[in-house]
């Protein structure tokens, strides 16, 4: 067991989206590499309690953990390169923790005090970084700081990090991540944006340890050299973020930087095996160097964000990797398909993913999608709203339920194949409540998702308040849609699959988010292998 915990704060300067979620968890990989155990951490400076209740256009994907924490999709990626779950401690929220000061206050705990950002809030946020370390489960946890330095929801985040810095028996260290842009008209790089965003830093009382500089052309000596000497920190520690191909190759390009050796020298740490990423690198090759492409068409109505499909999107890179095959995902709005334009926009695709999501709008789309995919064998996998999607379709082409809907849709139809759980008709609130995290399922031999797992017992993650209704069941099986899988303590349909369909299947839950490099889902592993088989043979059909 880890003796005690250091920590590493990760914070962002000059502009968001620089990438910070994948420079902490390149750091992690490398760092776990070497022999220690990681975990990483997201303080977000939203209002929010969690990002549960926040729409995908505002914040992309929410990310659910084993143990039903609604969560910022940085846990996403934190979990895809450590192959390590993480929990409700690894993200916390500003809302989280007034939340929790003000019931604090309203129980009498502060005793007559004024309560006030210091030291109540900033205590709060001390405590929230600490638990993590004090499960001593964890050499070095790594605590990313949302947002960007000098903006105002910021401040009390960056100053419980000034008060740690000086706390006794405290080992941590900054990692500042900025931006240099470049200026064509001049040619130049430009270093001045970094330099005001460490003097902020500075303003705040933190004196950063390390500079990652994002780049999109490399860095000269001389610009390191620059930002070192304006920035009071050593040349070495100033290192470069240059734009990557594919966000698995920057745990290379931090390596070839040497950012873990710089930061377990500045923790007074050894540092143990050398990194080679060997299991990583093989996957990267595959993600290089394809010998397959398949084009999959992901129908959704967030697709303006990408973002909001993150986890996804990912699972079918991991997927490809594992099939040699080079997955093209064609972004397709589902308020776009109607039954008679299908064909026209559906044809060219070899496999549909239909998504998750909440609400009426584009759910004939998806529908639409779903009659085309079922009537013409192309592989379809639907996920949550994609899976009770397909059964809403099957009930009305199929078993000619013409009105069949879904109870979250229509509250009157006289079919509700899909309604609200048992659990949900007298839920209220709409934060944490939905069924969250993980439950067990309990699979088909015989099945195509039996075939994928090779086992009987899984455990998968859900996100969603309707469910199958069981009433229908025997209707469906008769009519060639099984229930694949089934949760073993309360019967609910989990997962359906049709019969006499090269791959049809659609999953209640979320296997997008267990998808990781290093173990890629079995599900999406067989669904690119089943739409890779359709292009080949639509190869086959044109040479011949
Ligand atoms: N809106 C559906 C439900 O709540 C599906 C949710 C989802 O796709 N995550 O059951």
């Amino acid at each position: 067991m880890p003796s005690s915990t250091k920590y590493i704060f990760v914070t962002g300067g000059v502009t968001s989206s620089l990438g910070k979620g994948i420079i902490a968890a390149s750091l992690a990989k490398l760092l776990q590499a070497r022999g220690y155990s990681v975990t990483i951490q997201k303080l977000d400076p939203y209002i929010n309690v969690d990002p549960g209740t926040l729409n995908p256009y505002e914040h992309g994907e929410c990310f659910v953990t084993d143990d039903g924490a609604e969560t910022d999709l940085d846990l996403g990626h934190y979990e895809r390169f450590l192959n390590v779950s993480t929990s409700q401690a690894n993200n916390v929220t500003t809302g989280r923790i007034y939340q929790y000061v003000i019931n604090k206050e309203r129980e009498g705990a502060y005793l007559g005090k004024t309560v006030q950002v210091i030291p109540h809030i900033t205590d709060e946020i001390k405590r929230r970084i600490k638990l993590l370390g004090n499960t001593g489960k964890y050499d070095i946890v790594i605590t990313e700081i949302g947002g960007t330095v000098g903006d105002i929801e910021s401040l009390p985040y960056v100053e419980a990090v000034r008060q740690l810095k000086w706390e006794p028996n405290f080992d941590c260290i900054v990692l500042h991540l900025t931006l240099v842009p470049y200026l064509a008209a001049s040619g130049e790089l430009k270093t001045k944006p970094t330099q005001h965003s460490v003097k902020q830093l500075l303003e705040s009382g933190v004196q950063p340890d390390i500079l990652a500089l994002r780049t999109e052309h490399k860095l000269t000596e001389g610009v390191k050299e620059k930002v070192a000497l304006f920035c009071n920190i050593a040349p070495k520690a100033v290192i470069q973020a240059i734009d990557a191909n594919t966000i698995y190759d920057v745990p290379n390009l931090m390596k070839a930087e040497g950012l873990d050796t710089i930061v377990l020298d500045k923790l007074s740490l050894p540092y143990k095996e050398n990194p080679t990423l060997t299991a990583w690198n093989e996957v990267l090759s595959k993600i290089k160097n394809p010998t397959h492409k398949t084009t999959i068409g992901l129908v959704g109505k967030y697709i303006e964000l990408k973002d909001s499909y993150k986890s996804i999107a990912e699972a079918l890179i991991h997927a490809g990797a594992q099939n040699d095959t080079k997955v093209t995902i064609k972004w397709i709005h589902s308020e776009a398909i109607t039954n008679e334009n299908s064909a026209e926009k559906l044809s060219n695709l070899d496999g549909i993913l239909v998504a998750p999501g909440f609400g009426e709008r584009g759910i004939e789309g998806k529908i639409s999608t779903i009659k085309f995919a079922r009537e013409n064998n192309i592989p379809f996998f639907g996920i949550c709203l994609g899976m009770q999607a397909a059964v809403i379709e099957f009930a009305r082409n199929v078993l000619n339920h013409t009105d069949a809907h879904s109870t979250e849709m229509d509250a009157n139809t006289t079919n509700p194949v899909i309604y609200l759980m048992e659990e949900q008709r007298t839920v209220t609130e709409k934060g944490g409540t939905m069924r969250l995290g993980a439950y067990p399922c309990s699979i088909l031999e015989n099945s195509n998702v039996f075939e994928a797992y090779v086992e009987k017992n899984i455990s998968e993650r859900h996100r969603h308040r309707y469910e199958f209704n069981n009433k229908y069941k025997e209707e469906f099986e008769a009519a060639g849609m099984k229930a694949t899988g089934i949760n073993p303590d309360n019967n609910l349909v989990e997962i359906v699959e049709i019969e006499n369909h090269p791959w049809f299947v659609g999953v209640q839950f979320h296997p997008e988010y267990k998808s990781t490099v290093i173990n890629p889902h079995p599900l999406f592993v067989n669904f690119i292998k089943a739409s890779t088989l359709v292009t080949e043979q639509k190869m086959q059909t044109a040479s011949n």
